[in-house]
């Protein structure tokens, strides 16, 4: 049995969208009520630190950074994305959440690399993956997976990340900023075509992009062969140190926002996987990141689901 990690800060509730907005803050309400109803996982939840700025100039240009700081409001929202998109908002409060959820990623970082847990999970919003090196989009600011690969490779001398991403979206924003870069793998399972409109199989960047895209109403058993045979496959060979984890709910199937049909449960099985490569090649590290995941209820069940699996035991029934 494994402890996991759960780092998290208020600052990351106060995160607005406005009324109706899918990407809200009681999200990660439930994922918090969730995680402190379990009981019998040894569970320990820290305080996300504020990332530095140093850090996420290791993919984001800091003048990039700085002008999406200065587009925050002092009150009120603006959007941040043209249309069709124009979903992406700042708040008076934003920068904080931002700064807290990457934050978090690397303070995971030092945990895992410290030996203090081999499991975190980040409970965090905004989300990361869409975000690209100078580019917003889809509700992400930060890319708090990418940063965290990198922080990775720049202060604990890691050389193989291994960043596997199950979100129901294509994470167009990690693909971008790894494209060019083999020693960082980039697996995703996602519904196509779907927002953001990328992960189609044959974007292989430099044969370290493995994208399997899965068709509408796709069930959790197809889903788990799918996801072994073309991107946990991959990863196995590949033999990362560390394995992150872009850990998106969406594929859930009372999920608003996308069509496949998982269940809570399938979130174990598929946890497992993962962990059963971690064990094998890096010393069961992994870092998760939560990403995406609508449904309130369906959420905080996957979460917990999730937890199980990264704790290496299997649930009560
Ligand atoms: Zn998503």
């Amino acid at each position: 049995m494994e402890k996991v990690i759960v780092y998290t800060h208020s600052d990351c509730l106060l995160k607005d969208n406005g009324p109706n907005h899918p990407e809200r803050k009681e999200r990660l309400g439930v994922v918090l009520e969730a995680i402190q109803g379990i009981e019998d996982i040894d569970i320990e939840i820290k305080s996300a630190p504020l990332a530095a700025l140093e850090n996420i100039a290791l993919v984001h240009p800091q003048a990039h950074l700085s002008g999406v700081f200065s587009m925050i409001p002092t009150s009120g929202l603006v959007s941040v994305e043209q249309e069709p998109y124009a979903d992406t908002f700042l708040c008076p409060s934003s920068k904080d959440a931002i700064l807290r959820a990457c934050g978090a990623g690397i303070a995971g970082a030092q945990s895992v690399m410290q030996g203090d847990s081999k499991r975190v999970f980040c409970a965090v919003r905004p989300p990361g993956h869409h975000a690209e090196t100078t580019r917003v989009n889809g509700f992400c600011f930060v890319n708090n997976v990418a940063v965290t690969a990198r922080y990775l490779q720049d202060t604990h001398q890691i050389k193989r990340v291994a960043i596997i991403d199950f979100d129901v979206h294509h994470g167009n924003g990690t693909q971008e900023i790894f494209y060019n870069d083999n020693s960082v793998l980039y697996g995703s399972i996602h519904e196509y075509p779907l927002f953001p409109g990328t992960g189609a199989e044959t974007e292989i960047g430099l044969g370290n992009i493995f994208n399997a895209p899965i068709s509408p109403g796709t069930n959790g058993v197809d889903f788990l062969k799918i996801f072994k045979s073309k991107v946990l496959a991959n990863v196995d060979k590949f033999q990362p140190e560390v394995i992150l984890l872009s850990a998106g709910f969406d594929a859930h199937r009372r999920d608003p926002l996308a069509n496949i049909n998982l269940e809570s449960k399938d979130y174990f099985n598929i946890t497992k996987e993962i962990v059963d490569i971690a064990n094998r090649h890096c010393q069961g590290r992994i870092i998760s990141f939560l990403e995406g995941g609508y449904d309130l209820a369906a959420l905080a069940e996957s979460v917990t689901e999730h937890l199980y699996g990264l704790q290496d035991s299997q649930p009560d029934q």
